[in-house]
C-alpha cells in the first residue's frame, strides 16, 4: 500500500448506514498504515424540512447527536495527540433549494469543525429529490425521473457547479466531495462523455478557491472501478493548482487507504 500522509474523509461511528466500529479502531489502523492525520467527515444531519429520500432514511446522522459526534472526536484526539493528527469535519449535502436551512446549521456548529467537505447526493427531480449512489436501481429510477441518463448527468453537474457557488456563509465546506459520483455505476448504464463537465468543474473549483476531495471509495466499487474524479483529471487539477487532500471515504476502518494505489503522489497533500 501506498504511505497516505492524509485521509481527509473518513466516517465514524456516528454514521447510520456504515459499521458501528469504534473511533479507537479507525485512527489504530490509521496510524499502522503510517497515516499521519485523519479527518472525520460524518454525514452532517440534513435540514430538518427535507425528507431523506433513502428508505431506511439513514442517509445521515440525526442532529441531536451532533454535540456527541463532536465531543467524542475531541476526547479520542487527546487521547493519541502524540501519535496522529485529527481533524473534526463533516460531510456536508448541498440540497438544492435548502441552502439558508444548511448554512443555519454551519453557523451554529462550524465554529467547532476544522475540515469540512461539501458533496452532492440528492438531486432534484420534478419537486422532489432522487438518490443519485444510492444503488443501480435508484439511479435508473432517478434517470426516468428526469429524462433519461444523458440528462441526469447534466443534471449532476449542474447541481455540482450551484453547490461550488452557492453561499453557505463563512463555515462553508472547503473542499468539493467526490467529484464525479455521478459515474459509480458507470459500467451498467451507457453514460455520455461528461469530459467537458469535469472540465467546467475543476475551473469552477480553482476559482472558489475550494480544494478536491480524490476520493478512493469508487476504485472498490465493481460499477465504477476508478477514482472520484478519474486519474486524467487528477493531473489537470494539480497542473491547476488546486490542492487535492485524499480521502478514502471508508465506512469501516478496512476501508482506510482503499483506492490510493494508482494515485500520483499529488493526491496526498493536507487540508
Ligand atoms: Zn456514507
Ligand atoms: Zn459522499
Amino acid at each position: 500500500m501506498k504511505i497516505i500522509e492524509y485521509d481527509g474523509h473518513v466516517h465514524t461511528p456516528f454514521c447510520p448506514h456504515g459499521s458501528q466500529a469504534p473511533f479507537k479502531q479507525y485512527i489504530e489502523t490509521a496510524i499502522q498504515h503510517g497515516y499521519k492525520g485523519v479527518s472525520f467527515c460524518e454525514h452532517a444531519p440534513l435540514p430538518n424540512s427535507f425528507p431523506d429520500p433513502t428508505p431506511k432514511k439513514d442517509s445521515s446522522m440525526a442532529l441531536s447527536e451532533l454535540e456527541a459526534y463532536i465531543k467524542t472526536i475531541r476526547d479520542v484526539r487527546k487521547s493519541y495527540k502524540n501519535d496522529i493528527t485529527i481533524r473534526i469535519g463533516l460531510e456536508v449535502d448541498f440540497i438544492e433549494g435548502y441552502e439558508s436551512e444548511t448554512q443555519q446549521l454551519l453557523n451554529h456548529y462550524g465554529p467547532y469543525l476544522d475540515d469540512s467537505i461539501l458533496s452532492v447526493h440528492f438531486i432534484k427531480a420534478e419537486g422532489s429529490f432522487g438518490l443519485l449512489d444510492y444503488s443501480v436501481d435508484a439511479f435508473q429510477t432517478l434517470a426516468q425521473k428526469i429524462g433519461g441518463i444523458e440528462p441526469l448527468v447534466h443534471r449532476y453537474y449542474e447541481t455540482l457547479l450551484q453547490s461550488i457557488e452557492a453561499d453557505l456563509g463563512k463555515y462553508k465546506p472547503r473542499r468539493l466531495g467526490h467529484m464525479s459520483l455521478v459515474r459509480k455505476f458507470q459500467k451498467e448504464f451507457n453514460l455520455p462523455s461528461d469530459e467537458q463537465w469535469l472540465e467546467k468543474v475543476l475551473h469552477a473549483v480553482k476559482k472558489s478557491g475550494l480544494s478536491l476531495d480524490i476520493n478512493g471509495a469508487g476504485v472498490v466499487k465493481p460499477l465504477c472501478g476508478e477514482t472520484y474524479p478519474p486519474l486524467h483529471f487528477i493531473q489537470k487539477a494539480h497542473d491547476l493548482g488546486i490542492p487535492l487532500v485524499y480521502g478514502s471515504d471508508a465506512h469501516h476502518p478496512d476501508g482506510l487507504g482503499q483506492g490510493s494505489e494508482a494515485l500520483p503522489q499529488v493526491a496526498f497533500s493536507s487540508p
